[in-house]
């Protein structure tokens, strides 16, 4: 549930693409058009423009190149976010590159206020500094003699990883910029929530600008580019208010115990039911996130988390039992009963939808999961409730 993105937010559609330095890269289906839409700019506008007299072919094929270093340089935006973050002691599930540029998903949130701003700032400092050096290598290469074609190629990469950076300094949140101002004022207040509400609000106003400067330019005959910074501006609006209910969420369990939420108690199953007996097609009562299993001479013999069972299709769920997928304690997460909720959030992250063991000194008492920090989050949002103690 606390997944901060360091970039824009991101749909549920997309391919992989691979693995580097153990992070899982993704792409949104929105990223091939975005892709074609600026090879197909700088093949038949920009390049024709900086560097006349080549054949359409030379155009497509420095395009089509251009197009992927420039995606290249998105990445290592997004990798620099990523690393600083795992420095930090953050842990990232992955990124994923899409229509509006990419987003690292952070799992947790950094511990102080010096972190944020440190995992931040690294990604518009990288596309500044690829920025500068593409300067310089165009420099050179015109300097040297080098075809035309390639030096304009590098000049405009070089441009666009600046505007890449600049750009995501923009103070509205979810960009750099707004996670910089949100850092920024949680160090002033001492409240992480503070922060964020203060940086939404700033981005609003940035968000509302970008709205009415693409209004007019769509009304003054820039129509594409009107809808477009529009689009941008209303994303923003909807993605910082998104924020800022998730984060006053958490910090209203802030001091409210694991217990408020879980649900007790947790259950034993015998482990050679098959997925089918746990899961009957017409439903009947809702599963818990996670179970203990035991075996048939009554010896505990693991957990099943409900997510992996219900990734089985139907039809085979006649034919596994849940010791085909027991997990040993060691892969699923506890709490202590008295612990603090919104630590446990920020310790577990993604985790949480999987189900987490609540303990009490050495005895297993029940489970937290998702749906149960949700229930008590609804809750919370009622005038008039009391935080339990
Ligand atoms: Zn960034």
């Amino acid at each position: 549930m606390p997944a901060n993105g360091y970039g824009l937010g991101v749909t549920n559609q997309t391919i992989r693409l691979g693995r580097i330095f153990g992070l899982e890269i993704s792409c949104n289906w929105t990223l091939l058009l975005i892709y074609l839409v600026i090879a197909w700019t700088m093949a038949t506008s920009v390049l024709p423009a900086a560097a006349g007299g080549q054949s359409t072919l030379a155009y497509w094929v420095a395009g089509l190149v251009g197009a992927a270093l420039f995606y290249l340089g998105l990445l290592a935006h997004e990798i620099s976010h990523a690393l600083v973050a795992r420095l930090n002691g953050v842990r990232v599930t992955g990124i994923t590159l899409w229509l509006f540029g990419g987003v690292t998903q952070l799992d947790g949130q950094p511990a102080s206020a010096a972190r944020e701003a440190l995992i931040t700032v690294v990604g518009p400092a990288t596309s500044l500094v690829i920025g500068g050096a593409g300067f310089g290598l165009a420099a050179a290469l015109g300097a040297l003699g080098a075809p035309a074609l390639i030096a304009s190629l590098v000049a405009w990469l070089a441009v666009m990883n600046v505007v890449l950076g600049v750009f995501n300094l923009i103070p509205a949140l979810p960009l750099d910029g707004g996670r910089l101002l949100s850092a920024l004022l949680w160090w002033r207040t001492g409240s992480r929530q503070a922060g964020v509400h203060g940086a939404v609000r700033v981005g609003q106003v940035f968000a509302s600008l970008l709205i009415a400067a693409g209004v007019l330019e769509a009304a003054t005959g820039a129509v594409v580019t009107g809808i477009w910074l529009a689009f941008v501006g209303w994303f923003l609006l909807s993605a910082g208010r998104a924020e800022d209910r998730q984060t006053k969420v958490l910090a209203r369990l802030k001091g409210v115990p694991v217990s408020a939420a879980m649900a007790a108690p947790l259950i034993r199953l015998p482990d050679w039911l098959t997925v089918d007996q746990l899961l009957p097609a017409g439903g009947g009562q809702a599963p818990l996130a996670v179970y203990a299993l035991q075996d048939r001479t009554g010896q505990p013999s693991g957990f099943v988390s409900l997510m992996d069972l219900v990734a089985l299709a139907p039809p085979a769920r006649i034919h596994h039992r849940l010791s085909d997928f027991a997990l040993p304690a060691s892969a699923v997460p506890t709490a202590d009963i008295q612990e603090d909720l919104d630590s446990v959030l920020r310790r577990v992250g993604g985790a949480l939808e999987r189900g987490v063991l609540v303990v009490n000194g050495s005895e297993l008492v029940g489970i937290l999961s998702g749906a149960g920090v949700a229930r008590l989050a609804a809750q919370s949002s009622v005038p008039g409730w009391r935080r339990p103690a």
